[in-house]
Protein backbone atom coordinates (compact mmCIF):
# COMPACT_ATOMS: atom_id res chain seq x y z
CA UNK A 1 0.00 0.00 0.00
CA UNK A 2 1.29 3.43 -0.68
CA UNK A 3 -0.90 5.41 1.60
CA UNK A 4 -2.35 3.68 5.03
CA UNK A 5 -4.27 6.15 7.08
CA UNK A 6 -5.33 4.19 10.66
CA UNK A 7 -8.00 6.33 12.77
CA UNK A 8 -6.01 9.87 12.35
CA UNK A 9 -7.80 12.51 14.65
CA UNK A 10 -6.33 16.00 14.72
CA UNK A 11 -7.45 18.64 16.72
CA UNK A 12 -6.47 22.29 16.62
CA UNK A 13 -6.87 23.57 20.52
CA UNK A 14 -10.55 21.96 21.03
CA UNK A 15 -11.45 22.48 17.70
CA UNK A 16 -11.33 18.52 15.62
CA UNK A 17 -10.36 18.83 12.11
CA UNK A 18 -9.83 15.66 11.57
CA UNK A 19 -12.79 13.09 13.28
CA UNK A 20 -11.28 9.22 13.39
CA UNK A 21 -10.62 8.99 9.76
CA UNK A 22 -9.56 5.90 7.86
CA UNK A 23 -8.11 5.18 4.02
CA UNK A 24 -6.22 3.64 2.15
CA UNK A 25 -4.44 4.10 -1.50
CA UNK A 26 -2.47 1.71 -3.15
CA UNK A 27 -0.22 1.78 -6.52
CA UNK A 28 -0.56 3.14 -9.19
CA UNK A 29 -3.64 4.99 -8.40
CA UNK A 30 -4.79 8.77 -8.58
CA UNK A 31 -7.31 9.24 -5.80
CA UNK A 32 -9.35 12.29 -5.56
CA UNK A 33 -9.76 13.64 -2.02
CA UNK A 34 -12.49 15.98 -2.02
CA UNK A 35 -14.58 18.38 0.35
CA UNK A 36 -16.05 21.41 0.51
CA UNK A 37 -13.31 24.50 2.05
CA UNK A 38 -12.85 23.35 5.78
CA UNK A 39 -13.04 19.85 5.12
CA UNK A 40 -9.82 18.85 6.46
CA UNK A 41 -8.24 18.09 3.18
CA UNK A 42 -4.54 20.09 3.72
CA UNK A 43 -4.76 18.76 7.13
CA UNK A 44 -4.73 15.08 6.12
CA UNK A 45 -2.16 15.91 3.58
CA UNK A 46 0.09 17.90 6.20
CA UNK A 47 0.06 14.56 8.17
CA UNK A 48 0.79 12.39 5.51
CA UNK A 49 4.02 14.50 4.95
CA UNK A 50 4.81 14.82 8.12
CA UNK A 51 4.97 18.92 8.26
CA UNK A 52 2.28 18.42 11.21
CA UNK A 53 1.64 15.15 13.77
CA UNK A 54 -1.33 13.91 14.44
CA UNK A 55 -3.86 13.96 17.53
CA UNK A 56 -4.25 10.36 17.56
CA UNK A 57 -3.75 7.52 14.98
CA UNK A 58 -1.48 6.09 13.00
CA UNK A 59 -0.36 6.77 9.15
CA UNK A 60 2.45 5.37 7.02
CA UNK A 61 3.54 6.20 3.45
CA UNK A 62 5.30 3.26 1.18
CA UNK A 63 5.05 1.65 4.68
CA UNK A 64 6.85 3.72 6.82
CA UNK A 65 5.62 5.48 9.84
CA UNK A 66 4.94 9.38 9.70
CA UNK A 67 6.14 9.70 13.04
CA UNK A 68 9.06 7.30 13.87
CA UNK A 69 10.15 7.33 10.17
CA UNK A 70 9.63 10.95 8.90
CA UNK A 71 13.01 11.13 6.72
CA UNK A 72 12.00 7.76 4.87
CA UNK A 73 8.72 9.32 4.37
CA UNK A 74 10.05 12.76 2.88
CA UNK A 75 11.96 10.52 0.56
CA UNK A 76 9.06 8.74 -0.67
CA UNK A 77 6.66 11.91 -0.96
CA UNK A 78 6.77 14.52 -3.53
CA UNK A 79 4.46 17.64 -1.90
CA UNK A 80 2.97 20.42 -4.13
CA UNK A 81 1.57 22.32 -0.94
CA UNK A 82 -2.13 24.45 -1.67
CA UNK A 83 -0.15 27.73 -1.25
CA UNK A 84 3.23 26.73 -3.58
CA UNK A 85 5.96 28.58 -1.95
CA UNK A 86 8.03 29.57 -5.10
CA UNK A 87 10.84 31.93 -5.33
CA UNK A 88 9.65 34.40 -7.46
CA UNK A 89 12.85 36.12 -8.20
CA UNK A 90 15.26 32.74 -8.95
CA UNK A 91 15.41 31.47 -12.38
CA UNK A 92 13.24 28.34 -13.09
CA UNK A 93 16.58 25.88 -13.18
CA UNK A 94 18.30 28.19 -10.85
CA UNK A 95 15.01 27.49 -8.24
CA UNK A 96 14.99 23.35 -9.62
CA UNK A 97 18.83 23.21 -9.00
CA UNK A 98 18.86 24.90 -5.61
CA UNK A 99 16.40 22.47 -4.56
CA UNK A 100 17.84 19.68 -6.02
CA UNK A 101 21.31 20.32 -3.97
CA UNK A 102 19.35 19.98 -0.93
CA UNK A 103 17.57 16.57 -1.91
CA UNK A 104 21.14 15.56 -3.22
CA UNK A 105 19.77 14.70 -6.53
CA UNK A 106 21.65 14.30 -9.68
CA UNK A 107 22.11 17.47 -11.89
CA UNK A 108 20.62 15.69 -14.75
CA UNK A 109 17.42 15.33 -13.26
CA UNK A 110 16.65 18.86 -13.63
CA UNK A 111 16.44 18.94 -17.30
CA UNK A 112 14.16 15.21 -16.84
CA UNK A 113 11.70 17.14 -14.48
CA UNK A 114 11.59 20.45 -16.80
CA UNK A 115 10.75 17.84 -19.91
CA UNK A 116 8.52 15.84 -18.12
CA UNK A 117 6.52 19.02 -16.75
CA UNK A 118 6.37 21.05 -20.03
CA UNK A 119 8.51 23.56 -18.39
CA UNK A 120 11.04 23.65 -21.47
CA UNK A 121 10.06 26.71 -23.58
CA UNK A 122 9.60 28.78 -20.20
CA UNK A 123 12.57 27.39 -17.95
CA UNK A 124 14.79 30.09 -18.74
CA UNK A 125 12.55 32.26 -17.44
CA UNK A 126 12.08 33.71 -14.02
CA UNK A 127 9.39 32.31 -11.55
CA UNK A 128 7.66 35.63 -11.28
CA UNK A 129 7.60 35.76 -14.78
CA UNK A 130 5.49 32.68 -15.13
CA UNK A 131 1.64 32.35 -15.56
CA UNK A 132 -0.34 30.63 -12.61
CA UNK A 133 -0.26 27.52 -14.83
CA UNK A 134 3.29 27.72 -15.45
CA UNK A 135 3.98 27.90 -11.90
CA UNK A 136 2.25 25.02 -10.78
CA UNK A 137 4.36 22.77 -13.26
CA UNK A 138 7.50 24.43 -11.46
CA UNK A 139 5.95 23.13 -8.29
CA UNK A 140 5.54 19.89 -9.75
CA UNK A 141 8.52 19.58 -11.43
CA UNK A 142 10.03 20.24 -7.71
CA UNK A 143 7.55 17.81 -6.23
CA UNK A 144 9.37 15.24 -8.85
CA UNK A 145 12.47 16.01 -8.60
CA UNK A 146 13.98 13.27 -6.31
CA UNK A 147 11.49 10.60 -8.35
CA UNK A 148 9.08 10.08 -5.07
CA UNK A 149 6.57 6.87 -5.23
CA UNK A 150 3.57 8.90 -4.14
CA UNK A 151 2.60 12.62 -4.88
CA UNK A 152 0.14 14.34 -2.84
CA UNK A 153 -0.85 17.53 -4.38
CA UNK A 154 -3.48 19.80 -2.19
CA UNK A 155 -5.61 21.60 -4.69
CA UNK A 156 -3.19 21.77 -7.96
CA UNK A 157 -5.67 22.61 -10.20
CA UNK A 158 -7.64 25.93 -8.21
CA UNK A 159 -6.79 29.21 -9.99
CA UNK A 160 -6.23 27.89 -13.09
CA UNK A 161 -7.78 29.05 -16.39
CA UNK A 162 -9.66 26.79 -18.94
CA UNK A 163 -6.59 25.61 -21.16
CA UNK A 164 -4.28 25.65 -18.18
CA UNK A 165 -6.70 23.36 -16.05
CA UNK A 166 -6.45 21.03 -18.68
CA UNK A 167 -2.77 20.96 -19.09
CA UNK A 168 -2.23 20.14 -15.71
CA UNK A 169 -4.75 17.30 -15.30
CA UNK A 170 -2.92 15.75 -18.56
CA UNK A 171 -0.10 16.17 -16.74
CA UNK A 172 -1.12 14.30 -13.41
CA UNK A 173 -2.93 11.97 -15.46
CA UNK A 174 0.36 10.63 -17.25
CA UNK A 175 2.04 11.34 -13.81
CA UNK A 176 -0.36 8.76 -12.39
CA UNK A 177 0.19 5.98 -14.36
CA UNK A 178 3.79 4.91 -12.63
CA UNK A 179 3.06 6.56 -9.46
CA UNK A 180 0.80 6.97 -7.04
CA UNK A 181 -0.98 10.04 -6.66
CA UNK A 182 -3.06 11.55 -3.79
CA UNK A 183 -4.55 15.24 -4.88
CA UNK A 184 -7.29 17.78 -2.80
CA UNK A 185 -10.28 19.51 -4.30
CA UNK A 186 -13.34 21.18 -3.92
CA UNK A 187 -14.67 20.42 -7.34
CA UNK A 188 -16.14 17.29 -8.25
CA UNK A 189 -15.64 17.80 -11.89
CA UNK A 190 -11.47 17.75 -10.98
CA UNK A 191 -12.34 14.13 -9.58
CA UNK A 192 -14.06 12.98 -12.64
CA UNK A 193 -11.40 14.37 -15.11
CA UNK A 194 -8.46 12.77 -13.34
CA UNK A 195 -9.12 10.31 -10.86
CA UNK A 196 -9.78 6.52 -10.42
CA UNK A 197 -11.35 6.82 -7.00
CA UNK A 198 -12.69 9.49 -4.55
CA UNK A 199 -12.85 10.00 -1.44
CA UNK A 200 -15.25 12.50 0.01
CA UNK A 201 -14.66 14.41 3.35
CA UNK A 202 -16.86 16.69 5.08
CA UNK A 203 -16.36 18.27 8.38
CA UNK A 204 -13.64 16.24 9.41
CA UNK A 205 -15.58 12.84 8.52
CA UNK A 206 -15.15 10.24 5.34
CA UNK A 207 -18.84 10.52 4.04
CA UNK A 208 -17.63 8.25 0.74
CA UNK A 209 -14.65 6.39 -0.26
CA UNK A 210 -15.58 4.58 -4.21
CA UNK A 211 -14.02 4.10 -7.81
CA UNK A 212 -15.63 6.32 -9.75
CA UNK A 213 -17.00 3.08 -11.91
CA UNK A 214 -19.06 2.29 -8.95
CA UNK A 215 -20.11 6.27 -8.46
CA UNK A 216 -21.80 6.18 -12.48
CA UNK A 217 -23.39 3.06 -11.87
CA UNK A 218 -25.24 3.68 -8.02
CA UNK A 219 -26.88 6.98 -9.57
CA UNK A 220 -29.66 8.39 -9.06
CA UNK A 221 -32.27 8.56 -12.41
CA UNK A 222 -33.71 11.72 -13.46
CA UNK A 223 -37.03 11.39 -15.63
CA UNK A 224 -38.08 14.84 -16.91
CA UNK A 225 -41.80 14.72 -18.10
CA UNK A 226 -44.05 17.18 -19.18
CA UNK A 227 -47.76 16.46 -19.01
CA UNK A 228 -50.86 18.43 -20.90
CA UNK A 229 -52.13 19.17 -16.82
CA UNK A 230 -51.26 19.81 -13.52
CA UNK A 231 -50.49 16.41 -11.21
CA UNK A 232 -49.86 17.06 -7.19
CA UNK A 233 -46.53 16.11 -6.27
CA UNK A 234 -47.97 13.70 -3.90
CA UNK A 235 -49.21 11.70 -6.27
CA UNK A 236 -46.24 11.59 -8.44
CA UNK A 237 -44.53 10.13 -4.96
CA UNK A 238 -46.32 7.16 -4.98
CA UNK A 239 -44.35 5.92 -8.11
CA UNK A 240 -41.59 3.26 -7.00
CA UNK A 241 -38.29 3.68 -6.06
CA UNK A 242 -38.83 8.05 -6.30
CA UNK A 243 -37.05 9.90 -3.88
CA UNK A 244 -37.86 13.48 -5.17
CA UNK A 245 -40.37 15.50 -6.98
CA UNK A 246 -39.93 18.66 -8.74
CA UNK A 247 -42.13 21.00 -10.63
CA UNK A 248 -39.83 22.83 -12.60
CA UNK A 249 -41.79 24.90 -15.18
CA UNK A 250 -45.72 24.44 -15.75
CA UNK A 251 -46.47 20.93 -16.23
CA UNK A 252 -42.79 19.73 -16.50
CA UNK A 253 -41.74 17.23 -13.57
CA UNK A 254 -37.99 16.15 -12.58
CA UNK A 255 -38.18 13.08 -10.74
CA UNK A 256 -35.45 11.48 -9.36
CA UNK A 257 -35.54 7.49 -8.92
CA UNK A 258 -32.99 5.39 -6.52
CA UNK A 259 -33.05 2.42 -9.17
CA UNK A 260 -30.73 1.66 -12.49
CA UNK A 261 -33.96 0.43 -13.93
CA UNK A 262 -35.59 2.36 -16.28
CA UNK A 263 -38.21 4.40 -14.81
CA UNK A 264 -39.80 5.75 -18.19
CA UNK A 265 -42.06 3.34 -18.39
CA UNK A 266 -43.37 3.64 -15.20
CA UNK A 267 -43.97 7.11 -15.77
CA UNK A 268 -45.78 6.11 -18.52
CA UNK A 269 -48.09 3.73 -16.81
CA UNK A 270 -48.77 6.20 -14.36
CA UNK A 271 -49.76 8.56 -17.14
CA UNK A 272 -52.43 6.29 -18.56
CA UNK A 273 -53.86 5.29 -15.73
CA UNK A 274 -54.65 8.75 -14.64
CA UNK A 275 -55.93 9.48 -18.37
CA UNK A 276 -52.99 12.33 -18.87
CA UNK A 277 -51.12 13.25 -21.98
CA UNK A 278 -47.54 13.04 -22.02
CA UNK A 279 -45.79 15.85 -24.12
CA UNK A 280 -41.87 14.53 -23.63
CA UNK A 281 -40.15 12.15 -21.80
CA UNK A 282 -36.50 11.84 -20.80
CA UNK A 283 -33.97 10.08 -18.77
CA UNK A 284 -30.93 11.10 -17.54
CA UNK A 285 -28.33 9.82 -14.81
CA UNK A 286 -27.85 12.72 -11.79
CA UNK A 287 -24.48 14.25 -12.44
CA UNK A 288 -21.90 13.51 -9.31
CA UNK A 289 -21.87 16.81 -8.98
CA UNK A 290 -25.57 17.01 -7.50
CA UNK A 291 -24.34 13.63 -5.57
CA UNK A 292 -21.55 15.20 -4.15
CA UNK A 293 -23.36 18.13 -2.84
CA UNK A 294 -25.94 15.87 -1.74
CA UNK A 295 -23.04 14.12 0.60
CA UNK A 296 -21.84 17.48 2.10
CA UNK A 297 -25.04 19.55 2.13
P1 LIG B 1 -9.44 22.17 3.75
O1 LIG B 1 -8.05 21.99 3.25
O2 LIG B 1 -10.33 21.00 3.46
O3 LIG B 1 -10.05 23.46 3.28
P2 LIG B 1 -8.16 22.46 6.35
O4 LIG B 1 -7.53 21.16 6.64
O5 LIG B 1 -7.29 23.57 5.89
O6 LIG B 1 -9.40 22.24 5.36
O7 LIG B 1 -8.92 22.96 7.66
C1 LIG B 1 -9.80 22.15 8.39
C2 LIG B 1 -10.30 22.94 9.59
O8 LIG B 1 -9.24 23.15 10.51
C3 LIG B 1 -10.84 24.31 9.25
O9 LIG B 1 -11.94 24.59 10.08
C4 LIG B 1 -9.67 25.23 9.54
O10 LIG B 1 -10.11 26.52 9.88
C5 LIG B 1 -9.02 24.54 10.73
N1 LIG B 1 -7.57 24.78 10.76
C6 LIG B 1 -6.68 24.50 9.79
N2 LIG B 1 -5.43 24.81 10.15
C7 LIG B 1 -5.52 25.33 11.40
C8 LIG B 1 -4.56 25.82 12.36
N3 LIG B 1 -3.26 25.85 12.07
N4 LIG B 1 -5.04 26.25 13.53
C9 LIG B 1 -6.35 26.20 13.84
N5 LIG B 1 -7.31 25.74 12.99
C10 LIG B 1 -6.90 25.29 11.80
MG1 LIG C 1 -6.97 23.12 1.93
Amino acid sequence: MSIVVENITKMYGSQKALNNISFEVKKPEIVGFLGPNGAGKSTMMKILTTYIPATSGNATVNDFNVITQEKLVQTSIGYLPEHNPLHLELYVKEYLAYNASIYNVDKNRINEVIELTGLTPECHKKIGQLSKGYRQRVGLANALLHNPDVLILDEPTTGLDPNQLIDIRNLIKTIGKEKTVFLSTHIMQEVEAMCDRVIIINKGEIVANKSLDALRKGQDQVVIVEFDYRVEDAFLLKLPNVTKVKNTHDFIYEITFNTQKDMRSYVFDFAHDNELKILQLNQKNASLESMFRALTN
